[in-house]
């Protein structure tokens, strides 16, 4: 039965949130009971064990959010970082982030 509320990514992925919702509340009683059978100690090692797993997955999170906004970012530059002209003086782009010509940023912020 242990392997049976142990779902993989791509199971719990596939789940309607409904389906979900049931697991996740079958799987926080089943805590909920097993939490109060134990002694006071093993409680509040429960606990200390439970906050790290959260932070943990927090800091796994922030960091998918990080790599993926960066991800964003480049996307967007790369395509913003590339005018054809300037539009200072409108001579051709040479690739770079100045106009080879002028000077001016060719960047459009
Ligand atoms: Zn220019």
């Amino acid at each position: 039965m242990e392997n049976k509320s142990a779902l993989s990514p791509e199971e719990l992925m596939a789940l309607s949130p409904e389906e979900l919702r049931v697991i996740m509340e079958k799987a926080t009683r089943e805590a909920q009971a097993q939490f109060d059978k134990m002694t006071p100690e093993e409680q509040a090692r429960v606990r200390m064990e439970a906050q790290k797993k959260i932070e943990e997955s927090n800091a796994s999170m922030q960091k998918m959010i990080e790599s993926a906004r960066k991800m964003l970012a480049e996307t967007e530059t790369g395509t913003k970082e590339m005018p054809k002209f300037c539009t200072n003086c409108g001579a051709p782009a040479g690739g770079g982030k100045f106009c080879t010509y002028c000077g001016k940023p060719l960047i459009n912020a």
